[in-house]
């Protein structure tokens, strides 16, 4: 844990510093930077105690998260792919592990060691969705505060009923609990993005209503989800024929003609295992 004396969560900070490196934003790899010093404290403080944690952070950018991680996590892992940024966090911030590499392409299991870990980020937004899923699925951070798009944001922690409910939000819950805990509108980065932000918190639990095989729930929640505007029968029925579809309907008691944005995680668990057997 590490007193800071630098922070580039202050714009007064962050602009002579990537200046002195020759650097300006790139939109293509979706940098809008945090300077907002009191948005950020409240980012990592949503994570809770990292005092025994490896922070495991994406995209770390000109360091606004990373310095206040390394003063409370027992040790920070950021992983950049920018090469100036990269530079310039060497100067700035050495104390954290630095990764200079694709976060789509790292080997977590070469970087994490033995403590439990947790993830905390301000995600480039044109890789929200694969790295959230790489995350959650090779790595066992818990929990993760991971600022995305809004849109997004409100999809994770959607319930069924509504239009933003759909697999991604289905796929989330099935092991976690998932919760908004912050908005940050645009005027907080630089440069000010066209979408809104927010921070949502993921916190691991077992499946409430464990599936049979994983890998063919998220098949059957994708297949379901396929076509928004078709019947449950008719999506069933283009990954399992038509038969077989109405059948496993019938087991496990869910109408033909719903929809699976109408669906409890439950009820994708029986459509699972009862299109199994
Ligand atoms: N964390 C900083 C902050 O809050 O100000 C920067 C966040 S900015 C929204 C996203 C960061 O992700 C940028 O620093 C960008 O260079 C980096 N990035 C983009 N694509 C990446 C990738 N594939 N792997 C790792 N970092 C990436």
């Amino acid at each position: 844990m590490i007193k800071r004396t630098y922070d580039g969560a202050q714009r007064s900070v962050l602009l002579p510093a990537m200046e002195a490196q020759g650097l300006r934003p790139n939109q293509k790899l979706g940098q809008n930077f945090l300077v907002d010093p009191n948005m950020a404290d409240a980012i990592v403080a949503a994570a809770g105690d990292l005092s025994d944690k490896q922070v495991i952070e994406i995209g770390p950018g000109a360091g606004a998260l990373t310095v206040r991680l390394l003063e409370k996590a027992a040790q920070v892992t950021a992983v950049e792919l920018d090469a100036g940024l990269f530079r310039l966090l060497s100067q700035h911030v050495p104390q954290a592990q630095l990764i200079h590499e694709d976060a789509l392409k790292i080997d977590w299991s070469a970087v994490i060691g033995n403590r439990p870990v947790a993830a905390v980020a301000n995600l480039p937004y044109y890789i929200t969705t694969p790295l959230l899923f790489r995350l959650l699925q090779e790595t066992k951070a818990d929990p993760l505060v991971l600022m995305m798009q809004k849109e997004v944001v409100g999809r994770l922690c959607a319930s069924p009923g509504g239009k933003e409910y759909g697999a991604l939000s289905v796929m989330v819950q099935y092991g976690a609990e998932v919760e908004t805990v912050l908005t940050v509108p645009p005027q907080c980065f630089y440069p000010v993005p066209k979408v809104d932000s927010a921070v949502v918190r993921i916190r691991r639990r077992p499946p409430q209503t464990p599936a049979g095989d994983e890998a063919w729930f998220e098949t059957v929640v994708h297949a379901c989800f396929k076509q928004r505007r078709k019947t449950l029968l008719n999506n069933l029925s283009a990954l399992l024929g038509r038969d077989k579809a109405r059948d496993v309907l019938a087991k496990t008691g869910i109408a033909e003609n719903s929809r699976a944005e109408q669906l409890s995680i439950a009820q994708f668990v029986s459509l699972t295992n009862a299109s199994k057997a």
